[in-house]
């Protein structure tokens, strides 16, 4: 039996400002589609740029006049730790959610909403140790001191292919610095972050430290981003979008932290795959590096740079195993991956296999959708891979955001890692190599945000996360994450208020 939503409890009403649920003021809706049947989930109003100014006010006079900012650390990160303990309550309900909103399985979601607990209690901990220092200036009579204090009212917009997880990468540490904000979920998948908000109210917050606007991107993202009252635009998505955002928040000096997207690298040396064991492993971390999530996710391993003398069996082997990954809707136990968020990401998707075939590159398997007729609803979509790929093609070179992986061949290191490198941007690589100091050579030479080393995907929130190049600037996660949520303060207190005896000698 598929399991039901109380949607009109949960979505009903899924603007929240100054801590009250509103019904927007545009009187415009939108429908939210589960990808994996095309069924409409729930039926949501859009928030009018209006909506998104009074949201904005809200965060402006929590953080001005309120007393959030100057609650004791200890408050905020109790706060911190109710949030994850009610995120762990509702897990089994958040992640059906996510599951219908974007398509992905169910063990995927619930995956998800564990890392969400762990980002909210890595900020609660972290948060009760104090980057503040004193300095010595030479001086015994002056305490110099350099504080840090929450940066004031921030925009919180986040992507659809990890809805809750990216949003949670914000908002756990803009609570921990005593920030207020106004969160805007993709438009594609808003639900999740929507439910949370709820937690987060039950959480006790306080009214105007945290609201949510729901509603696409182009007519919330000026108001909410082309304005004077925000101190902080945290941003999590496409490299257009963050051009526009970039250059919008340049008007108002707007201090901007961007992470974007990614073509990854995942490089693969003989030596790797010397041994049966070996062959097994990599293989297996290529497919799931490149497949999980349809290859909708942001570090991907979708360029397979793999040496020469191994590539044939190698890439044979992957065919094989891409050809058995068993698709299906996320809320059916047999599914290993489920469909791409929407038809519209699918027509997207069909494009750049278009393009690949017409580059000149050698399509292996999938490059279309599932002949199943029971899938036929879904927005489904093989996964598929490219061989005698080169740095030209533009299926090489930009984001698809889908199951499509290129393979290129390579027979020197220098070449591996030329075009490990060769890519605007440096999200995420992969390197397999039973080498030491080969392996230490290219993890340094990677110039990437994270390199994974025998090994493919992982993060904690622990460590920072974040791009080189265009795949981003600042960084999520770890301490770094918490510090871009403070502006730096340095107190200079002579204790004996001497006179300065610059001018005019007396
Ligand atoms: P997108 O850029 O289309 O949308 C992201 C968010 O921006 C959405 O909430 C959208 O409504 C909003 N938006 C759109 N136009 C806007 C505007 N003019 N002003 C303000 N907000 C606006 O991205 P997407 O398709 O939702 O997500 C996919 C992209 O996200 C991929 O490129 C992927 O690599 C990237 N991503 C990056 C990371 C990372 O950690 N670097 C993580 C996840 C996803």
């Amino acid at each position: 039996m598929t399991p039901t939503l109380d949607t009109d409890r949960l979505f009903g009403t899924v603007q929240y400002i100054d801590g009250s649920w509103r019904a927007s003021t545009s009187g415009e809706t939108r429908e939210l589609i589960d990808p994996a049947t095309g069924d409409v989930i729930v039926t949501v109003d859009e928030a009018s740029p209006a909506d998104a100014t009074a949201a904005v006010a809200a965060a402006r006079a929590a953080f001005d006049g309120g007393e959030w900012p100057a609650t004791p650390m200890a408050e905020r990160t109790a706060l911190l730790a109710r949030i994850a303990d009610l995120l762990e309550r509702d897990k089994e309900e958040l992640s059906l959610i996510e599951t219908l909103d974007t398509g992905k399985t169910l063990p995927e979601s619930r995956i998800d909403i564990d890392d969400v607990v762990s980002v909210f209690r890595y900020y609660a901990q972290l948060a009760t140790v104090s980057p503040d220092r004193v300095v010595d200036v030479g001086n015994p009579a002056v305490i110099s001191r350099v504080v840090h204090e929450p940066i004031g009212v921030c925009v919180l917009i986040a992507p659809w292919n990890y809805p809750l997880l990216q949003m949670s990468w914000k908002v756990a540490p803009a609570l921990a610095a005593g920030c207020t904000m106004v969160l805007k979920p993709s438009e594609v998948t808003p639900l999740s972050t929507i439910a949370f908000v709820r937690l987060v109210e039950e959480a006790g917050a306080p009214a105007g430290v945290v609201n949510l606007v729901q509603g696409s991107g182009a007519t919330l993202g000026s108001a909410l981003t082309d304005t004077g009252d925000v101190d902080f635009i945290s941003f999590t998505g496409g490299l257009a979008t963050g051009r526009i955002i970039l250059e919008t928040a340049a008007k108002h000096v707007t201090k901007v932290a961007v992470e974007l997207g990614g073509k990854n690298p995942h490089i693969v040396f003989a030596d790797a795959v010397a041994t049966a064991e070996g062959m097994d492993a990599s293989v297996d971390q290529v497919l799931t590096g490149v497949f999980l999530h349809s290859g909708q996710v942001c570090s991907a391993g979708t360029r397979l740079i793999v040496e020469e003398s191994v590539a044939d069996e190698f890439v044979a082997e992957l065919v094989t195993r891409a050809e058995a990954i068993r698709m299906g809707p996320g809320l059916d136990d047999a599914s290993e991956t489920g469909p791409l968020v929407s038809t519209a990401q699918r027509e997207k998707i069909e494009k750049y296999v278009e393009l690949g075939k017409s580059e000149g590159a050698t399509l292996l398997t999938g490059g279309t959708r599932p002949s199943d007729p029971a899938l036929a609803d879904g927005s489904f979509f093989l996964p598929t891979v490219f061989d005698h790929c080169s740095r030209e093609m533009r299926i090489v070179q930009e984001e698809t955001f889908g199951p499509i992986l290129t393979v290129e061949r390579f027979t020197t290191d220098d070449e591996a890692l030329r075009l490990g490198n060769d890519t605007e941007y440096g999200l995420a690589a992969g390197v397999r190599t039973a080498d030491p100091a080969r392996a230490e050579r290219m993890v340094r030479g990677l110039r990437h945000g994270t390199v994974w080393l025998n090994d493919f995907g992982y993060y904690t929130a622990a460590a920072e996360w974040g791009g080189f190049k265009k795949s981003g600037n600042g960084r999520e996660l770890g301490p770094t994450g918490l510090s871009e949520y403070q502006e730096t303060k340095h107190i200079w207190n002579n204790t004996t208020s001497p006179k300065a005896g610059w001018f005019g000698a007396s």
